[in-house]
């Protein structure tokens, strides 16, 4: 019989804990024999003693263990049970088109995704911009899609490692929450109970990362693929940029639009096309669909220009209770905000920068995201054609489009970006959009 006490004395002091202690301790948390102030002691000791990898690898599988495990061997798929994971961003909506594409090349992609959570966006919150679309089937309904149609992309339940809501919702209230072992533990409990054969990580680096700086978001996908591996799903990560919003636009309804334009061809920003065939490659070749970067483009690119891949997003939507017109009608069922304007830089110039954190908390001040647990939230709003790094902007090339609910609200989004994009008279310094691959 392990008391919690004595696990966190042990951790305080600096530590190793066994697997049993780590599993004892989820399992109170579980089961509600642990209390909130030892959750929140325990967090605060790894907090400034961190974790070894087997101790991350089995907070993983404690946590993963606590709910419901996907399996889906019985329904004798033909093809590997792949996901991808993003730690989040402006403008990233690489999940609306990489799981189709993924579907399209073979792979089964059973996507569990969040909402936004402070200035990044969330895939639940895009695709319910989509009226009618139901995010949470039931496990029958879920099991069905993924079987007929390659993917479905839904919302966590309640039973999905519910030790991971408990621990979360504590860390949240104790700054605990930036802890490499704890972010890993977090986000892979979540995403091995997909029961997934291989995982691709997408770690931003940059302004508007989640990590602070590109050595924590180094530091984290490093950890983040030593444990998944060790933990018996094949994982690798790459560490992409988020120095400037990713797509040309930004806000729910504007980027399920951006989404569905980028599979039918009518318009493929650069830089989210790359970042798309390059995280979607990764799960080609981890799943064995592939057999190099090269065929696996090749696959992608394919199913791009021959409609599948767009047929496969068409038939999610469909499938999950949305419109079947919904790919060639996007425009009639995605309601357009009341007030649509360019803003200008204030002067001509090239752009240098983007803070692009503070351009999330712009739409989510617009109403596009939440500032409490629970909001609703306004779909129609955000920006659209943003400029990126290095382009021109003067008093004819704005900045972006804002799309806000009414003037006031416009016109503090539109003060706001003209502060968070900066405008020079020197080029910036070219910055890599993948910068690493960890494998
Ligand atoms: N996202 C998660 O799911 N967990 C964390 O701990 C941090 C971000």
């Amino acid at each position: 019989m392990f008391l919690p006490q004595e696990i966190i004395r042990k951790k305080r002091n600096g530590h190793s804990l066994t697997d049993q202690e780590i599993r004892a301790f989820i399992q109170g948390i579980t089961d509600g024999s642990v209390a909130g102030e030892q959750i929140a002691a325990l967090a605060m000791a790894i907090w400034f003693r961190d974790m070894t990898l087997p101790e991350r690898v089995a907070l993983t599988l404690a946590m993963r263990d606590s709910g419901t495990v996907l399996n889906w061997q019985d329904l004798h798929l033909n093809g590997p049970v792949l996901d991808k994971h993003s730690t989040g961003g402006v403008g990233d909506v690489t999940s609306l088109m990489l799981g189709p594409m993924v579907a399209a090349c073979g792979g089964y992609v059973p996507m569990i995704s969040g909402r936004g959570l402070g200035h990044t966006g969330g895939t639940l919150d895009k695709l319910e911009a989509i009226p009618g679309l139901n995010i949470f089937p039931d496990n029958d309904r879920f099991r069905q899609i993924i079987r007929e149609n390659g993917v479905a992309i839904i919302g966590q339940t309640r039973t999905l490692a519910p030790a991971d809501q408990r621990f979360y919702a504590t860390r949240d209230v104790t700054a605990t929450v930036d802890s490499v072992p704890l972010i890993t533990a977090s986000i892979l409990a979540k995403k091995l109970a997909e029961g997934l054969d291989a995982l691709v990580m997408d770690v931003k680096a940059g302004s508007g990362a989640f990590m602070p700086d590109f050595d924590s978001s180094e530091q984290l996908a490093r950890s983040i693929v030593d444990v998944a591996n060790g933990a018996g799903c094949r994982t690798t990560a790459l560490l992409t940029d988020m120095s400037q919003v990713l797509a040309s636009s930004a806000g729910n309804a504007l980027e399920v639009r951006e989404a569905v334009r980028f599979l039918t061809g009518e318009y493929r920003h650069p830089r989210l096309l790359e970042v798309t065939m390059a995280l979607s490659s990764e799960m080609l070749i981890s799943g064995g669909l592939a057999g190099n970067d090269q065929q696996a483009r090749a696959r992608l690119q394919q199913v791009l220009d021959n409609g599948r891949a767009a047929e496969v997003f068409a038939q999610m939507v469909a499938a999950q209770g949305g419109p079947a017109d919904f790919v060639e009608q996007y425009a009639r069922y995605l309601t357009a905000a009341p007030v649509i304007k360019p803003v200008f830089a204030r002067e001509p110039g090239v752009i240098s920068a983007m803070d692009t954190r503070e351009i999330g908390m712009t739409i989510v001040r617009m109403g596009g995201g939440r500032q409490r647990a629970g909001e609703s939230i306004d779909y129609r709003v955000g920006i659209s054609d943003i400029v990126a790094a290095g382009q021109p902007v003067d008093t004819h090339r704005p900045l972006a489009m804002v799309h806000a609910a009414d003037e006031q609200s416009w016109q503090q989004a539109a003060e706001s970006l003209q502060a968070a994009i900066s405008v020079t008279h020197q080029p910036p310094k070219e910055i890599p959009l993948i910068y690493r691959r960890i494998c």
